[in-house]
């Protein structure tokens, strides 16, 4: 079952974003060829795939012809339902596997793995209606943070709690049955650790990168991130830790809040290539979708030093209000990458493309990519 799946082979990709766009170019230009299986058409990933399925991940039928035709499976995003990959893997590994996936598809359950495994995380309560809301309000404290316990993601399914009083709103608007409570953190700031696995339990890492949020959304990531050596040593030891114990072949994100007195609390996993380390597809000598490819093919692992100091920042949607942005004005800089991911409706808050910017130092990096991306705006 552990044979290497060498160049040639075909690898399949479940979801058909961007990750998995960016993933497939990595793997064609090893030489690979990729077929990927979402609801959708003409997706990033089926644009640049040799072969789009279009099908239900409940229509196991579609997914087992699907893995009859692949060496090797993988995904781009981690709520992919159980049967789908049980159904899979009769046919072709799927890696990361599906023990992974159920842990990480559902904040509980991705928290308590977290806290039993010792790494430190906010304190958080399990709540499943409005009294138990109240229950865990009064132990946590205000300010809190409830979130949905499954399908979240960019800040949906979340709520800020200021005080009790908004319990029973917050409860009734939220419109679950599993909810998480979460103390709200007043962070300094926020950093992830990307992490690279082997067939063989080898393991490489990204070292820090520090991420500005807006609206919940990631806005900026910065590599390497400003942070002292202790705590980026300390990140990467978590980050490696967790994906050891978590046993994934393939990448992980951990994604941590560094607090003001210099603690780090885990917010979030992600098996799977993110969006903090888009910035390694121009910027390291291995991207995080190349290092995937290699992990889950038993191919050694890549290098992940960084070339040069970068910065990445997304672009959203909401930049095409006023028409199409001005490309040629953000392309100005010979050190700016523009990177689309050929979705044709430009909905507000929709991932659309990025931005990475090389420079001799991180903070030069972030400026010249904001700089780049408000250029975009200019006539
Ligand atoms: P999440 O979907 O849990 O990653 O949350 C998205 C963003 O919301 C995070 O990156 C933070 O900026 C913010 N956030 C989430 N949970 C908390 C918390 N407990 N305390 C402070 N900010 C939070």
């Amino acid at each position: 079952m552990n044979r290497v799946v060498l160049p040639g082979s075909t690898v399949g990709v479940f979801g058909s974003g961007q990750l998995g766009r960016m993933f497939a170019i990595a793997a064609r230009r090893m030489g690979y060829r990729v077929h990927t299986f979402s609801p959708d058409d003409d997706t990033p990933t089926g644009q640049v795939a040799d072969r789009e399925v279009q099908a239900s991940y409940d229509d196991l039928d579609a997914v087992r012809e699907f893995a009859q035709r692949v060496d090797v499976i993988t995904l781009e995003f981690e709520n992919i339902p159980a049967a789908t990959v049980e159904a899979a893997e009769r046919f072709a590994p799927v890696r990361p596997n599906g023990h992974v996936l159920y842990t990480t598809q559902n904040r509980l359950r991705e928290k308590t793995f977290l806290q039993q495994s010792g790494i430190p995380v906010a304190p958080f309560r399990a709540v499943s209606s409005a009294a138990e809301l109240a229950a865990a309000m009064s132990q946590i404290g205000a300010p809190a943070v409830l979130k949905t316990a499954g399908w979240g993601y960019d800040g949906k399914g979340q709520r800020k709690l200021t005080s009790a009083a908004e319990v029973d709103d917050a409860w009734n608007s939220l419109g679950v049955q599993q909810a998480v409570l979460e103390g709200f953190v007043d962070f300094e700031r926020e950093v992830s650790v990307i992490v690279g696995r082997g067939l063989d339990g080898a393991m490489v890492d990204y070292g820090v990168i520090a991420n500005a949020h807006e609206r919940h959304i990631l806005d900026i990531s910065v590599a390497p991130a400003p942070v002292s050596e202790p705590v980026a040593r300390a990140a990467v030891e978590i980050a490696r830790e967790i994906m050891q114990k978590l046993d994934v072949i393939g990448v992980l994100c951990v994604e941590f809040f560094l607090t003001r007195d210099h603690q780090l609390l885990v917010n979030e996993l992600a098996p799977r290539p993110h969006n903090s380390g888009h910035l390694t597809f121009d910027a390291c000598v291995t991207s995080q979708f190349e290092q995937q490819l290699r992990a889950i093919c038993g191919l050694p692992l890549g290098s992940t030093e960084l070339l040069r100091p970068a910065a990445m920042a997304n672009l959203l949607g909401d930049l095409w209000q006023d028409g199409t942005p001005n490309w040629s004005a953000a392309c100005a800089d010979p050190d700016l990458k523009l990177h689309l991911y050929g979705k044709e409706s430009a909905r507000p808050g929709r991932k659309m493309g990025h931005l990475t910017a090389m420079a001799s130092m991180p903070a030069k990096a972030a400026e010249l990519v904001a700089r780049a991306r408000s250029a975009l705006s200019s006539k």
